[in-house]
């Protein structure tokens, strides 16, 4: 009786085990190896996919494969030969293959003579096969070291059934002493025996008939076990489905919530600040500006948070209607704080608020107005006094607006009555800082971001899926423009011709920025986002091969010195700005540049974002090869912001057909920041598949590329909508709660952050 209860309790045990969460079926050894890919259950093995496919009658694109990674390609033998080494007369087998255009090194080391020669054998010159192993630069030669391999036709692994010889071949993300073919073995031995009521899925019942889509298993079995091309592209929809429904649900909950916040009421008032702001703003607003505007107050004057996004192009003038908002909340007696990413930004936005409000900005002071208030300023840089008589502003209520970078975040800073939270530049905070400052208020202030560059707006549904969206597709009117070149830095005329430009816009009084990659020589990169010169590819690492070296990245410091004394320039001021400089040294290098003390300006990135002197004519870039696109835009959106037209000069060395120089070549083409933003993804998306093949984890976004799948992202958002509403604590779909918790788990934070 005890030992049959005891089977029964074993029993109704088992069967609440998840078959997904048990541990592959395998070797020790080979589940070590398997877990050094973050794979330790049946699920994280199901959800390491395949990233290619192979075609056995088809040969891969050697000049596509990653350089430092493990790779399979399907290539043709064109020779292969035993070499002895020299001293210790060991053999090795030295073969060449090829995909028709390029040729690819391999080399295989034998402990004797016999087994070197039963390669050569197996490699008969002609025969298609399957070379897996990692891609490694030898003496400046590319070369697929001790590689595993199968010969097409010539010997099957005899594990495979004839049928399987058609089927398309799975391609893993591999590691060392773990080849793909090995994890397809691991993958069909978990998979095999699971059905489909094993297999829990996160799309709901209904949801998957109304978009005809398979189930989980079934996807699986496609990806895993094809044995059609259709078969994986199928199984790949569906899973890409899953993720963008997942990703949106989560979402949709956290708008939901949002809506059931409380928050304070802050409805316009008519003879405020903000009404003497816009009487004293010396430009009409534009038909976006005034839009964008009305959304943000209707949003504020509703009591429940605002969460808000406002994107646009560069200096289409987001920080005015930001501004905007944060008087009309002051006018309801509320506090605002503005965070910007840079104290240089900070500093100005304080400029031009206090410029913009004049006397209203003295409240409190004797001659300031009746209805004004006071702008407080915090920075990390700040002397203790000055720090603390502006905590103490914002403490008491004093202060209606705080304007502060990452220091406002820090702990003793408190607020009378935060009312909007407004993050500028939004691409250098986090999701978590973001919390932190919203915490500061005692109900959940209105939230409004902006972001530094546009996005399109499939990718700002997906990373600030949360927030609405408010758009400035124009610039205002009456700007010139910007023309952009990409100046050969080894071209000395050019480079002459880009100097007497410098001097010529200063001459007619213009400002010239001239922006490094570094301080000094031995510096780190100060804020730029410098895109990693490693070859990514065979391609492109061949293509280095036969390019001199590339020479060191200039620095502030020294090209402060050299344009000084540069005839060219003819004795022109220069000044300096860096990140290592205090609050001060910088705001005093701004205002002479701005005022024309010092008309040419040798800077790094810190002028990146905001910074706003319409005399700048001129933007020359150092090194602009090395800088991504966002931040290329970005910084060429400091110049031409006045009436007279601007120039942007992109010296670099980027030699054609690399990546750097297709960048270049868009950024030139462009100044539309939407499109430049799509190909900007575009041209990362090699690296995404690269960098998808380093990782097993689960959750992570794998078959979605929201920059193209954009229809796709939002009729999920309408099914996860549709479906939040009717159950909001998913009370039905136990698989999609746990498939979100998985996917925040890593996946999205991370995707995040990248953002
Ligand atoms: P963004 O933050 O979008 O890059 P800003 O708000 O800094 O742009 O605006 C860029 C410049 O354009 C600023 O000098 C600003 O005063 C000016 N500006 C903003 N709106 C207008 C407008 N409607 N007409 C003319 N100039 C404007
Ligand atoms: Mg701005």
């Amino acid at each position: 009786m005890a030992e049959r209860k005891g089977l029964t309790y074993h029993d109704s045990v088992r069967s609440h085990v998840d078959p997904l969460d048990e541990r592959p079926p395998g070797k020790p050894a080979e589940l070590k190896k398997l877990a050094t890919l973050g794979i330790e259950t049946v699920g994280d093995l199901l959800a390491h996919y395949p990233w290619r496919y192979a075609d056995s009658r088809e040969v891969t694109d050697i000049a596509s494969l990653a350089v430092g990674r493990n790779v399979s390609l399907v290539a043709q033998v064109r020779s292969a030969e035993v070499k002895l080494a020299q001293r210790t007369g060991k053999p090795r087998v030295e073969a060449k293959v090829t995909d028709g255009t390029r040729t690819l090194d391999l080399v295989i080391f034998m402990p004797h003579r016999g087994a070197a020669d039963f390669h050569v054998k197996r490699l008969v010159p002609g025969s298609l096969g399957l070379f897996s192993g990692q891609i490694n630069i030898f003496n400046g030669r590319l070369q697929l070291a001790n590689p595993t391999y199968a010969i097409f036709g010539h010997e099957v692994d005899e594990a495979v059934a004839l049928e399987e010889a058609e089927w398309p071949i799975p391609i893993y993300p591999a590691t060392a002493g773990l080849e793909s073919d090995k994890i397809r073995a691991a993958v069909r031995a978990a998979l095999d025996p699971l059905t489909e009521q094993d297999v829990p899925d996160p799309v709901p019942g209904p949801v998957r008939a109304e978009r005809h889509l398979a189930s989980r298993w079934s996807a699986l079995r496609g990806v895993h076990v094809p044995q059609t091309e259709d078969d994986w592209r199928k199984g790949q929809a569906r899973l890409r489905y899953e993720e963008a429904f997942v990703l949106q649900v989560e979402l949709a909950r956290r708008r939901a919530g949002a809506q059931h916040e409380e928050s304070t009421a802050r409805p316009a008032r008519s003879g405020g600040l903000l009404e003497a702001f816009d009487a004293r703003l010396p430009f009409v607003l534009t038909d976006g500006q005034v839009a964008a505007g009305e959304q943000i107050a209707a949003d504020l004057a509703r009591p429940h948070p605002m969460q808000r996004l406002l994107q646009g192009e560069v200096g289409s003038g987001k920080t005015v209607v930001a501004l905007r908002a944060m008087l009309q909340v002051v006018d309801a007696g509320g506090q605002a704080a503005l965070l910007a990413p840079t104290s240089v930004l900070a500093a100005q936005h304080v400029r031009t608020l206090r410029a913009l409000l004049g006397d209203l900005a003295e409240g409190g002071l004797l001659g300031g107005s009746e209805i004004g208030t006071r702008v407080a300023l915090l920075t990390g840089a700040q002397s203790t006094a000055e720090r603390r008589s502006n905590l103490l502003e914002a403490a008491s209520g004093q202060a209606g607006i705080v304007v502060g970078t990452h220091a406002l975040l820090s702990d003793p800073v408190q607020f009378a009555d935060l009312g909007l939270v407004v993050i500028d530049e939004q691409h250098k905070f986090g999701v978590e800082q973001r919390g932190r400052l919203q915490a500061k208020a005692a109900n959940a202030p209105h939230l409004l971001v902006t972001t530094a560059t546009p996005i399109p707006r499939t990718v700002a549904m997906t990373v600030f899926g949360e927030l609405e969206i408010s758009e400035l597709r124009h610039v205002p009117a009456g700007r010139s423009g910007i023309t952009t070149h990409v100046v050969p830095a080894d071209n000395r005329p050019w480079m002459d011709r880009t100097w007497s430009r410098v001097r010529e816009e200063v001459e007619r009084g213009g400002r010239a920025f001239v922006v490094c990659a570094r301080i000094d020589a031995d510096d780190e990169a100060d804020g730029a986002e410098l895109v990693p010169d490693e070859p990514a590819t065979v391609g492109e690492a061949q293509a280095a091969a036969q390019r001199a070296p590339k020479k060191p990245l200039r620095a502030v410091l020294e090209v402060v010195e050299t344009l000084r004394s540069d005839p060219r320039l003819g004795g022109t001021a220069v000044g300096l700005l860096h990140g290592r400089m205090t609050s001060e040294e910088k705001d005093r290098a701004i205002a002479d540049f701005a005022s024309g003390r010092t008309p040419v300006l040798v800077s790094t990135t810190v002028i990146e974002v905001g910074v706003d002197v319409p005399e700048a004519t001129v933007m020359v870039i150092l090194d602009a090869h090395v800088f991504g696109l966002s931040q290329l835009h970005q910084l060429r959106g400091r110049v031409g912001r006045g009436s007279a037209p601007g120039l942007c000069l992109l010296v670099a060395d980027a030699p054609e057909g690399t990546v750097a120089a297709q960048r270049l070549g868009a950024l030139a083409a462009t100044t539309d920041g939407f499109e430049l933003a799509r190909v900007d993804l575009e041209l990362r998306k090699e690296g995404d598949v690269l960098g998808s093949a380093q990782s097993g984890k689960r959750g992570t976004l794998r078959f979605l590329r929201i920059v193209s799948d954009g229809a796709l992202i939002e009729r999920a958002r309408d099914d996860a909508r549709a479906l939040v509403e009717a159950d909001p604590d998913l009370a039905a779909w136990p698989a999609l709660r746990a498939a979100i918790d998985l996917q925040l788990a890593d996946g999205r934070e991370e995707f995040l952050g990248q953002s």
